[in-house]
């Protein structure tokens, strides 16, 4: 299972460039630098692809090294990301009356489409799917860690966008990815186990999931969390293919995984995580999902892929 969507990097990270002092200010300044603008946890996208940008076209942005990161270079240049406040545009005084400080920033922003991954990922080319995971993984995570875990301290950017740091005690702090588990498991007649989430929109199913805990292996991961969310014995697991997942921080593994030998394939729903869960001929999911019984999860994730790679084509 190759070229999952969001695992299409094709950029060099030239992560060795990012302790070089000054390097986003260079970069804002050189014009054949290209800019992704992340928005809300969103990319500028045009036609299918990013609307990558010149430092030039950007009017009105501060190049606050504290909203840029460097994301590598290729043969055709070098890419940054820049992620707007999450209020542009929504300032008022108290008046009620628009901020105007960043008024061109703003009528740039609102004449560009800012799409998420989830809805594109599957669609942007190779380049692009890669700039924008790690763009949209790194904005979520600066987002998400401004003050020290430490002392409670502020934070700052370091590292072209890749290290904070804390302002009193100097601690290092690195972005996270939280590894879970995916996985397609089936029966001894080679049937696949799709469940339903209790917080899912009606009729959606798909494989079962599950963070990683502490001292656990990916393994042992499958196998409790199949266990807890459906009360099936999990035997043979198999890893196949892995691709981040940054809503907001998730490297997403996936698996097959074969119901133990001998143990019964019945299945009983925690009622919490998961609502409802069975088992499906291929016969049966290909035509639940026809006559729209049974919604499959998005193109852009890996659960699709694994219950294609099982079905042995495509599904959506
Ligand atoms: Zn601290």
């Amino acid at each position: 299972m190759e070229n999952l969507p969001l695992a299409r990097a094709t950029v060099d990270p030239d992560a060795v460039a990012r302790t070089r002092p000054g390097l986003v200010t260079d970069l804002a300044a050189d014009p054949g630098t290209r800019v992704v603008l992340v928005r809300q946890g969103r990319v500028a996208t045009k036609d299918g692809a990013l609307d990558l940008r010149a430092p030039a076209d950007v009017t009105g942005a501060t190049w606050d090294p504290e909203r840029l990161a460097y994301l590598g270079r290729d043969e055709s240049g070098r890419y940054l990301a820049l992620t707007l406040p999450e209020t542009l545009g929504e300032e008022r005084d108290l008046d009620g009356v628009p901020v105007q400080e960043d008024a061109a920033l703003v009528s740039l922003v609102e004449g560009l489409e800012f799409s998420h991954l989830r809805d594109v990922g599957d669609v942007l080319p190779d380049r692009d799917a890669g700039l924008a995971t790690t763009a949209v993984s790194l904005a979520a995570w600066h987002a998400r860690h401004p003050r020290c875990p430490r002392c409670g301290e502020v934070t700052e950017v370091i590292d072209a966008g890749w290290v904070r740091r804390c302002t009193a005690d100097r601690s290092l702090h690195y972005p996270r990815t939280d590894p879970a588990v995916i996985m397609a498991v089936t029966d001894a007649e080679d049937r696949i186990l799709l469940g339903h989430a209790a917080h899912w929109p009606d009729r959606r199913f798909s494989t079962l999931a599950g963070y990683v805990e502490p001292g656990e292996s990916v393994e042992t991961a499958v196998r409790r969390e199949v266990a807890e969310e459906v009360g099936i014995a999990v035997g043979q697991v198999e890893f196949v293919a892995s691709q981040p997942w940054p809503f907001p921080a998730s490297l997403m593994l996936g698996f097959r995984a074969r119901v133990a030998d001998g143990a019964a394939a019945e299945v009983r729903v925690d009622g919490v995580e998961i609502s409802a869960a069975r088992f499906f001929t291929r016969a049966a999911l290909g035509e639940a999902v026809q006559e729209r019984e049974v919604l499959l999860p998005t193109r852009s994730s890996i659960a699709l892929a694994l219950i294609e790679d099982w079905f042995g084509g495509s599904l959506r």
